[in-house]
């Protein structure tokens, strides 16, 4: 199973959520175009369904790990320009599934910031490469927010409580972008917003400090996708599958 081909993007995007899976998801998969969007004068708000409990690489006690890595992504977020980070509470790193919970919390997001586009996980697994994005959590944030945004956040009839008792009428999200997946055919240049990118994910310390050659392991893997979508010799791509939803 795989994404269609993408579509052309939309091209009247205000306001971008971009919702994943653990602090640094954003980063590995799309910090570079996420800064581009920030100086396009997109308004980007971030939302973290963990706070990554259980990443790391050494004896950090395990107590301290979530405002450790909370801080962490709000430094990320600031080095590509985003002001606005959210996490939800209640979720356990490891243990996420596409559960009608984590719906309800991301269709409360999702009409209180009503977002044209969403950036996400992948829901779909990569069978070749089974470490890294298709990790389960990253799965299920992509199944959860497709659920949220349909039809969860646009059916007044879907959570009837976030509309009658807190007022968060439906919204339709009409984009989304995935990261991680099978197949991205829709290529964005990060050549200008690359050096963002990487201070981003040096921002995650406990994550990245013990990479030996974080820039070379970053290049490794935005150069092929630069040159496969016939950009010139030299530049850097991230890469996405974008999915209609209006
Ligand atoms: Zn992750």
């Amino acid at each position: 199973m795989n994404f269609p081909t993408s579509p052309p993007p939309l091209a009247d995007v205000q306001r971008v959520l971009c919702a994943f899976a653990h602090p640094d998801d954003i980063d590995f998969g799309a910090a570079g175009t996420v800064a581009r969007w920030v100086d396009d004068g997109l308004e980007v708000a971030y939302l973290l369904v963990t706070r990554g409990d259980a990443g790391g690489f050494d004896d950090t006690p395990r107590d301290r790990m979530p405002a450790i890595r909370e801080a962490e992504q709000r430094a990320a977020a600031a080095a590509v320009g985003v002001k606005q980070v959210e996490f939800l509470d209640g979720y356990g790193d490891g243990t996420l599934t596409p559960s009608l919970p984590l719906r309800r919390d991301l269709t409360a997001a999702i009409r209180r910031l009503r977002p044209d586009r969403i950036l996400t996980n992948s829901p779909l697994r990569r069978w070749e490469r089974i470490a890294g994005p298709s990790h389960p959590d990253h799965l299920a944030v992509g199944e959860a927010v497709t659920c949220a945004v349909y039809p969860d956040a646009r059916n007044r009839f879907a959570f009837p409580e976030l509309a009658l008792e807190q007022g968060l009428e439906p919204w339709t999200v009409r984009e989304i972008w995935y990261t991680g997946g099978p197949t991205p055919d829709h290529a964005v240049d990060i050549t200008g917003t690359y050096e963002r990118k990487l201070a981003a994910l040096r921002a995650h310390v406990s994550q990245t400090a013990h990479l030996e050659d974080l820039d070379g392991l970053l290049r490794q893997r935005h150069r092929p996708a630069a040159m496969a979508a016939g950009l010139p010799d030299g530049h850097l791509a991230e890469a996405f599958s974008i999915i209609s939803t209006a």
